[in-house]
């Protein structure tokens, strides 16, 4: 399988270079030259196997440059650091199903991906005798699963810049207790947005980038895509079987359309989802495109569910290049056109192809912690504030006549404040995470200056 951009100035590039690319170099994301699909035949046999076999035959369509043992041997170990055997399991509350997501190292859904692409990446520097410097800021999620990821990998060191005193205590300490030599916690003295503009002006550095072999762990690469394609098979053919029904609807919390983009993937390679549905919080850009074809950027509001207060999707270049019908130089003019005046505008067709795909609504604080409340005290179940917004927004825009799969993308413990907030209750951290408070930390504490924290990186860096 070969890769392209979205923009259409990069072609025919082989899966590992598309991994290794990241950010397509024409400004663009890469995707497959074509979506491979499978038979009924052949889903009917895939919905026997365990997590890790699934992946593989998944992942396997989209790599021919992989060995098929080095591939087999890559996922294993990546979906073995779950502390689940079925990695993401199911589990049925209330007329819904609930895809628990967050059995991985830092109890959020990005570690289906980080943990896959960090032995990834290992496995390509380690073949190309090459090393690589991973530099990326974090409110919380991403930055943690990064560290994870690639914690204790050859060839890899990792810069992860956290805005000082303004994450969660847990997602603090996830991050700062990981003390392996190649782990480099940078608390920076400002907020999210400075640390996110130096690593911006730092990659803008071209000269720099280079000296310093310098990757990206962000949401656009491929690989991260692709592993979280596995997870709505896998949680179809659970709900298939548990209630004899053959089609199933998905309830997607995004910010970046990335996790949601991986459900339009799946979809499109023969899992039978009659429509992804997808739920904002009060960044709502993403689910007013899809009710009514506005795609227009507004402020950032700062809410509950902090992973997903976005407001230029990352990954809707991928889904934009295909309603488009794969016309690169229609990206292209859109992209200047939002990059001129903040926002896109959609004819009624094609805000009708959206919809034979997607629905979608959007929920604010007060319904979010509402959502917690009213389902604890229904089922016992503890919902964390990403997955009460999609478990509400699934709850008002499903179809009834099929089952409903929502994606659970955290832990409640991560956002125990939330959670503390909509029940009164401290939820219990897992096993694996109580006495992290008296681990030991290691962190460096920088000032919001780019030429220090470039010094940093420079006495540090591989
Ligand atoms: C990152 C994240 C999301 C949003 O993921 P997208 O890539 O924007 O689809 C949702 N919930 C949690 C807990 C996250 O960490």
């Amino acid at each position: 399988m070969k890769y392209r951009s979205t923009r259409g100035q990069v072609s025919g590039i082989s899966f590992k270079d598309a991994v290794m690319m990241g950010l397509a170099d024409d400004g663009g994301l890469l995707l497959p030259e074509r979506i491979p699909t499978f038979s009924n035949d052949e889903l009917h046999e895939l919905a026997a196997l365990p997590y890790a076999e699934l992946a593989f035959r998944v992942i396997s369509r989209f790599t021919d440059d992989i060995p098929a043992v080095d591939l087999k041997d890559l996922l294993n170990r990546s979906y073995a650091a779950f502390d689940h055997d079925q990695v993401t399991p199911v589990v049925s509350q209330d007329n819904v199903h609930i895809l628990e997501l967050f059995h991985g190292p830092t109890l959020a859904f990005k570690d289906v991906a980080l943990q896959f692409l960090g032995n990834l990446f290992e496995y390509l520097l380690k073949e190309r005798n090459q090393h690589m410097n991973i530099i990326g800021a974090t409110s919380g999620d991403t930055g943690s699963a990064a560290i994870y990821g690639v914690r204790g990998k050859q060839n890899i060191n990792i810069f992860i810049l956290h805005p000082k005193g303004r994450v969660s205590p847990i997602q603090e300490m996830q991050m700062t207790t990981v003390t392996d030599s190649n782990v480099f916690n940078l608390a920076v003295e400002g907020t999210f947005d400075d640390a996110q503009s130096i690593v911006k002006e730092i990659f803008g550095d071209l000269e720099y980038k280079e000296k310093h072999s310098l990757g990206a762990v962000n949401s656009i690469n491929w690989a991260r895509v692709l592993a979280q394609v596995v997870y709505y098979f896998y949680a179809c053919f659970q709900v298939q079987k548990e209630t004899g029904c053959e089609e199933v609807e998905f309830s997607v919390p995004t910010g970046n359309f990335g996790d949601i983009f991986a459900g339009y993937v799946a979809l499109r390679m023969g899992v039978p989802i009659r429509r992804l549905i997808l739920a904002t919080n009060a960044n709502n850009i993403l689910s007013r495109f899809v009710t009514r074809g506005d795609y227009s950027a507004a402020e950032v509001n700062h809410s509950l569910s902090p992973s997903m207060d976005i407001q230029v999707a990352s990954n809707f270049e991928r889904y934009l290049f295909y309603l488009y019908g794969e016309d690169s130089s229609r990206i292209n003019s859109a992209m200047e056109m939002f990059r001129q005046t903040g926002r896109l505008e959609f004819s009624a067709e094609e805000i009708a192809k959206v919809q034979q795909t997607f629905a979608a609504s959007s929920v604010d604080d007060a319904e979010t912690l509402k959502t917690i409340e009213t389902f604890y005290q229904q089922t016992g179940y503890l919902l964390d504030p990403h997955t009460a917004v999609g478990v509400e927004v699934g709850r008002r825009v499903r179809d009834e006549s099929c089952p409903l799969i929502c994606l659970a993308t955290a832990h409640p413990a991560k956002f125990g404040d939330a959670v503390k907030q909509a029940i009164g209750l401290d939820p219990e951290l897992p096993p694996a995470f109580q006495g992290i408070d008296k681990l030991e930390k290691r962190l460096q504490v920088l000032p919001a200056e780019i030429d220090q924290i470039k010094s940093y990186i420079d006495q540090h860096a591989l």
